[in-house]
């Protein structure tokens, strides 16, 4: 696990955000971040229909517009967004506790959330941008997914282009042309975040006791 308590170094937690068009492959990608143990996965509460495959409380938190707007009113969300004419957000205490433990939170977020948790955590924000290898393999994607109407469809891939100007905004960006490789750039971007100076814990006393060892 990212938890580096028996270490002579510790590390603060990263947030790490994943945005992009639907259907450029970010789920998968956060998801085998998740499944290879390297972080939390915010799970979303969004008023959006529940796909088939999806389960509540895995994917996302199903929840109606009212109860949505509650959250919000009561700063229950770290950010909120209006995404494809649906309302989503990110419950706020789960990210809390997650980095207070020194673990990664790992987010499949747009750029209208990511621009919000930069602003109110920007020490240990990491972005990266998933674009698919092209806008056609985007539309084939989308209909093989098979589990959004057609005009749901037609809607996401009009708002795909919106998205993918927004990569400027962004740390890093993975063109995703095969999962594995795209999955091994991922967890490079992670690895060499996680061992910034500036987020390493204890390294001033640890470097002092390294020069302080005596050797024969
Ligand atoms: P989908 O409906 O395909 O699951 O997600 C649609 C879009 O909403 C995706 O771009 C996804 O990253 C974004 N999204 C999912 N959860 C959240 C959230 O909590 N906040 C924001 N701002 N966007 C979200």
């Amino acid at each position: 696990m990212s938890q580096d308590v028996k270490r002579p170094v510790g590390r603060r937690g990263l947030i790490l955000i994943l945005s992009s068009p639907s259907g450029a492959g970010k789920t998968t990608l956060t998801r085998s971040l998740v499944e290879e143990q390297a972080g939390v996965l915010s799970v979303s509460v969004t008023t959006r229909p529940k796909r088939p495959s999806e389960i509540e409380g895995r994917h996302y938190h199903f929840i109606d517009v009212e109860e949505f707007k509650g959250l919000r009113d009561r700063d229950e969300l770290l950010e909120w967004a209006e995404v494809h004419g649906n309302f989503y957000g990110t419950p706020r205490k789960p990210v809390e506790k997650t980095l207070a433990a020194g673990q990664d939170m790992i987010f499949d977020i747009d750029y209208q959330g990511t621009r919000q948790v930069r602003q109110k955590l920007p020490d240990d924000v990491v972005t990266v941008f998933v674009l698919p290898p092209s806008f056609k393999e985007l539309k084939a994607r989308l209909e093989r997914r098979a589990e959004d109407a057609p005009e749901v469809i037609a809607k996401r891939l009009a708002n795909a282009r919106v998205e993918m100007e927004r990569w400027v905004e962004y740390d890093y960006v993975i063109v995703n042309e095969d999962l594995d490789r795209s999955f091994q750039s991922l967890k490079a971007i992670q690895a060499a975040e996680r061992q910034k100076r500036e987020r390493l814990v204890g390294l001033s006393d640890f470097v002092e006791g390294l020069l302080a060892e005596k050797i024969d």
